[in-house]
């Protein structure tokens, strides 16, 4: 039996201690109560269903002792897994899937080519992609779903995937009907914000940006601790604002967009321009690194602009802390490079110095982190989604 059909009425304090344990792992009861401002009492009432329900663990006395009064502490620990959720990333090549604790830990992860991208196929496939799973998993209890493109989170509707071509597609209702699994669906960039958020470096911060750098320039922003959904679906669109209004063309009708001059078509465009044909993203960095002119100038072109987007969401926004990750960053190398050696080192310092130079004032002092993304990680972002939700809503009615 799941954790989730067993649940019992949580109160507002329950969730709140469930949702800090769930960042945190485990915790003295002392410490729950000074991070949310609860009384010992009340906390003892808040984990009580959550303990009912096998998804905390009192550990009892420890050895060490708690704070500076010397007696010895409670521990309440998450049972990670006891409820596991699915992230699946739909691209229009594969599905990448995995199974995931509570703490967003992968237990298991899966790709798949995708035979037709149409949207009844595709539905098709993550049905099964679910069903392989979940099989032998009691504990799944939740799926979460990333697409690109313009998704209503509210709804689990896809509006609008320029990748996949589709257009007003029910994804949560289909998977959530077909699987009988409570289904979230979320746009990918904001789906690795979520993750960020609960269990990377947006804990305990209000304000973060996250871009993506590949095909296209994605950007997910976490504002006042609330992640930015955008009135219409469209909210950050970095990858179309103005570097060069004499560049290259974008699709999206403009010229010199940040996602023109650094999507990997872009780059591969300047590169086939200057007679580099057939190349990947990982080839052109290759030649920069080896003193090529046009790849050390194709990929300083790719670097500023994407300085320059990331000095707008500064000067904008104030963000604390932007992450800039992708496909054209970092893991387009060759797997036996270390991770520390990808791309992004290419890139890194044209990133930065675009970025110092157009940040206002103490924009600059917004931290900036370039490191590579794993197309699991994509995955790992649409798990973080299902689990939010099962925290968020668990115990109520
Ligand atoms: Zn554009």
């Amino acid at each position: 039996m799941s954790a989730r059909s067993a649940a019992p009425a949580l109160s507002p304090a329950g969730t709140r201690v469930f949702q800090e344990l769930v960042r945190s792992g485990d915790a003295s009861r002392t410490a729950l109560a000074r991070d949310t401002g609860l009384t010992p009492g009340a906390i003892t009432r808040a984990v009580r269903p959550l303990l009912e329900a096998g998804l905390l663990l009192e550990t009892g006395d420890r050895a060490s002792t708690d704070g500076a009064l010397g007696r010895p502490a409670t521990m309440v620990t998450l049972q990670a897994e006891a409820h596991q959720s699915i992230g699946v990333k739909v691209t229009a090549d594969q599905l990448f899937g995995v199974v995931c604790d509570l703490r967003c830990q992968v237990l298991d992860e899966v790709t798949v080519p995708v035979r037709d991208h149409g949207p009844e196929a595709i539905v098709e496939q993550i049905v099964e992609l679910v069903n392989g799973l979940r099989a032998g998993r009691p504990a799944v209890g939740s799926v979460g779903v990333a697409v690109s493109g313009d998704v209503d989170a509210a709804s689990g509707h896809v509006a609008y995937s320029p990748f996949l071509a589709w257009r007003d597609v029910p994804l949560g209702d289909e998977i959530a009907r077909r699987t009988g699994l409570t289904t979230t669906v979320e746009n990918d960039v904001r789906a690795l914000l979520t993750g960020e958020r609960w269990y990377g470096v947006g804990r305990g911060i209000s304000s973060l940006a996250l871009v993506t750098v590949g095909t296209g320039i994605g950007c997910a922003l976490l504002v006042n601790g609330q992640v930015v959904h955008g009135e219409f679906g469209v909210a950050g669109e970095v990858g179309h604002v103005l570097v060069d209004p004499d560049g290259p063309l974008c699709h999206c009708g403009n010229r010199g967009c940040v996602e023109a001059i650094a999507g990997s078509a872009g780059i591969l465009g300047r590169m086939a321009e200057a007679g580099f044909d057939g190349l990947g993203i990982g080839d052109v960095a290759d030649l920069a690194r080896s003193g090529q002119p046009d790849a050390v100038r194709v990929l300083a072109d790719a670097g500023r602009a994407v300085g320059i987007g990331i000095a707008t969401i500064a000067n904008l926004l104030g963000a604390q802390h932007i992450v800039i990750t992708g496909e054209a960053i970092g893991s387009g190398s060759g797997p036996d490079r270390p991770v520390d050696e990808q791309d992004y080192d290419v890139m890194d310092p044209h990133v930065r110095s675009a970025f110092e130079q157009r940040a206002f004032g103490s924009a600059a002092r917004s931290a900036i982190e370039l490191r590579p993304l794993r197309f699991v990680d994509w995955a790992r972002g649409a798990a973080a989604c299902a689990v939010e939700h099962f925290v968020t809503s668990y115990g109520r009615s």
